[in-house]
């Protein structure tokens, strides 16, 4: 892990927040390299979500959340971790989350204790009981609470989905091993509404397209467990979870869960809940004022849809494909480079393009030119590496994951070809420069 956070901070994919004053503790800034991989990463799961599904629609919903959509989704009761403080080293640990180096010998716990981890704040300028609200600690809850209005506003029938990427917000009382574990992190969130019967068909597919999807990021099949969490282990709205399991740098853990959430939500948030014939355990809700259920096409009774989720981390997701890509590879006699084989559609940079001398114009005029061309094609960033030392420029490149070098010498100023390099093989070759644009949209969408 230590070699992956630091190639993190020396080429700008991910800097400690508020470094300058001591950081703080959870918290991350994604640099000019990391913010292009993370929306790289959320562009692919949203197109692979939305675009390719006719029966999925987007959201974007607010983070601050009114404290009744917590209340009602179970948060304000069971969203919490047991805690336990060590008399004798002055740490505070999640119970099932004591590290080895706390010496249990020598260590005395306190008995654990239920820690709420949702953060709250006031919304206006009285900070009263009135006032407060949550961050929310998943994207889920306002997908569940905007049913009706996507439902109505762009007739859905089922089985389809809302699906959202955004901030969440968790005070982990142990945040940890860089950004797997934060207080503040993004999720990819498809909430899928089904036939209440079919739900453990869907199950099943939405795990498969799921580790499908992940591959295709460059998380190969035998890097992933599958984890059928246990009963007693399920969250209070689970009938069957799978989790996704990945091998981090710091162990097996958690990449993405796949929960059957059965009617559970609708029906904890639906006006009415007596006619809809609930099947999960829901509290009581005299307060909302909208029935979330959905009119069968050939009944024409009103159902309550279940719900298939796959809910993903942005963060850890970046971390994981961070990690597969991370290759140091032997080149003999003592020699070694540091190469990020990141999948070409998720790198930072598409390609870089290379004067060979950085002073003369007319290598430098057709450099900008051609990497001008090469950004309309809106693959993502492409850069004009100007610093007149290609080897350099080669490892820099290396390094970040660019999949292809492009320099420009004198003899492309004779026959306007370019040589062009391959950061997996290193293989380079001559190309004219306008076949370039063909060139690379294939390399990067394969
Ligand atoms: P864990 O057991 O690791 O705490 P969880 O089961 O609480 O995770 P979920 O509530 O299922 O996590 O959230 C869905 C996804 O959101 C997780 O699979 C993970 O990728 C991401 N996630 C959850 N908590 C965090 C966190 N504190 N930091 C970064 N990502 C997180």
């Amino acid at each position: 892990m230590d070699d992956l956070v630091s190639l993190c901070k020396r080429r700008g994919f991910i800097f400690q927040s508020g470094e300058i004053y001591g950081g703080l503790q959870g918290m991350y800034d994604y640099g000019p390299l990391g913010v292009e991989l993370k929306n790289n990463l959320k562009n692919a799961w949203w197109s692979a979500m939305i675009y390719d599904n006719d029966n999925i629609e987007g959201l974007d919903a607010s983070i601050l959340s009114n404290p009744m959509v917590l209340k009602y989704s179970g948060h304000e009761d069971t969203f919490s971790d047991p805690m336990v403080d060590c008399k004798t080293c002055k740490s505070r640990f999640r119970e099932d989350q004591i590290p080895k180096s706390c010496n249990k010998g020598k260590c005395e716990f306190t008995e654990p204790r239920q820690f709420n981890l949702m953060f709250k704040t006031n919304v206006g300028p009285i900070d009263d009981a009135a006032s407060f609200a949550y961050l929310r600690p998943e994207t889920a809850q306002q997908i569940f609470t905007n049913f009706k209005n996507v439902v109505d506003s762009s007739s859905k029938t089922l089985p389809f989905g809302i699906a959202q990427i955004g901030k969440a917000f968790r005070n982990e009382i142990t945040p940890r091993n860089f950004i797997f574990r934060v207080r503040e992190f993004e999720q990819m969130e498809l909430e899928f509404f089904v036939k209440p019967g079919t739900d453990e068909d869907w199950h099943k597919i939405w795990v498969e397209k799921r580790l499908n999807w992940w591959e295709k990021q460059g998380i190969p099949k035998d890097s992933i467990e599958l984890y059928d969490v246990p009963k007693d282990e399920l969250a209070h709205y689970s009938k069957g979870t799978i989790d996704i399991m990945y091998k981090f740098p710091h162990g097996v853990e958690e990449l993405e869960g796949i929960a059957n959430r059965t009617d559970f939500d609708l029906g904890s948030h639906t006006k009415n809940q007596d006619e809809l014939n609930i099947s999960a355990n829901v509290m009581l809700n005299n307060n909302s004022n909208t029935r979330l259920a959905i009119q069968d096409t050939e009944s024409k009774k009103w159902v309550i849809p279940y719900v298939i989720e796959p809910s993903a981390g942005v963060d850890r997701g970046v971390l994981a494909i961070m990690n597969e890509a991370f290759n140091i590879e032997d080149l003999g006699d003592g020699k070694e480079r540091l190469v990020l084989k990141l999948k070409p559609h998720l790198s930072p940079i598409k390609a870089a393009v290379i004067p060979l001398k950085k002073n003369n114009e007319d290598i430098v005029k057709k450099s900008t030119d051609l990497k001008r061309n090469l950004q309309k094609l809106n693959l993502g960033r492409v850069v004009l590496e100007n610093t007149g030392n290609i080897g350099k420029g080669y490892r820099r490149h290396d390094e970040i994951g660019t999949p292809l070098c492009i320099t420009i010498d004198f003899e492309s100023l004779e026959d306007n070809t370019a040589t062009v390099r391959d950061r997996d093989t290193m293989d380079q070759k001559r190309i004219a420069i306008n076949e370039l644009p063909e060139y690379l949209i294939k390399h990067i969408n394969g």
